[in-house]
């Protein structure tokens, strides 16, 4: 039923789809028909609504290093944790009714002493899935003698409470579009201008390169150099969307689940009205 669905704006009823790249963490796709608003949306959904793991309490033993427990508890906090949405639900939508559960929270411990560097690959999960994306993140330097022991609790959380819970780096740019307006006088000057290689020298003549026109950042290198007989726009309907995850969830699985946050908001949100309208 879910992929049914499509927005019904004006322009929004032939979007289109367009993977162009995924690599590691990042994926970039060009959304075609549509407006700013829907693709706006969809951006902070993700960095505000679509939660990841994190460390939220950190009860400390012992701590004898150079820094203060706030520090060290602060840090912890920041750690990418691996995510695994199945297996654990949102504190405040848990059946403990948020007073914490196995569903809900996971704990976490440090025991280590000096001398030695704390990294996060240190830290001992409960649940073997759920550990730091980064092992080689220092957390603190123990000098000879030095301890540190400590208990944390990490839960399910929302970049809008914390940006530690933000599942990625989102962003998008009106997809560039490129017209020759005139005769252009000096085409080798021109190629050479632009800073990431979108025009090529065809028979003397100017030519963009298939497919790195969507490379093109607006600098307008290519408009000066050319004096005016180029010109660029960036469209209003079709967007270059970016997600670069933090390593909790894949980039794929980040946009999925923004979708379905949406559409449970869209469901809430024609519930209300019906109710409202029945309510008359
Ligand atoms: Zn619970």
């Amino acid at each position: 039923m879910q992929e049914k669905r499509r927005p019904q704006g004006e322009e929004g009823i032939n979007m289109e789809i367009k993977n162009l790249l995924t690599n590691g963490n990042k994926i970039t796709f060009l959304i075609k028909g549509t407006n700013p608003s829907f693709v706006n949306t969809i951006r902070r959904l993700i960095i505000e609504e679509v939660p990841t793991m994190a460390i939220e309490d950190v009860e400390l033993r012992d701590n004898s290093s150079a820094l203060y427990d706030e520090i060290i508890a602060h840090r912890l906090g920041l750690l990418p944790l691996k995510t695994d949405l199945k297996s654990y639900n949102l504190q405040e939508e848990c059946t403990c009714k948020g007073n914490g559960c196995a569903k809900c929270q996971l704990k976490m411990t440090i025991k280590t002493k000096g001398t030695a560097t704390v990294y996060a690959s240190e830290i001992k999960s409960k649940d073997p899935k759920i550990k730091p994306v980064y092992p080689k993140m220092p957390i603190v330097k123990l000098l000879k003698g030095q301890k540190l022991e400590l208990e944390a609790t990490a839960r399910l959380g929302k970049g809008r409470d914390h940006s530690k819970y933000s599942p990625a780096l989102v962003y998008y740019k009106g997809c560039p579009i490129i017209e020759f307006k005139s005769k252009i006088t000096n085409p080798d000057e021109v190629v050479a201008s632009c800073p990431v290689n979108v025009f090529e020298l065809k028979k003397n003549n100017v030519a963009i390169i298939k497919d790195n026109h969507l490379k093109c950042h607006l600098c307008n290198a290519c408009v000066d150099a050319s004096k005016g007989a180029i010109q660029i726009k960036s469209s209003d309907t079709d967007f270059i969307f970016s997600v670069e995850s933090w390593g909790q969830l894949a980039p794929r699985d980040i946009v999925k689940e923004a979708i379905k946050i949406f559409e449970k908001k869209l469901d809430a949100f024609s519930k209300a009205l019906i109710k409202k309208e029945k309510a008359k």
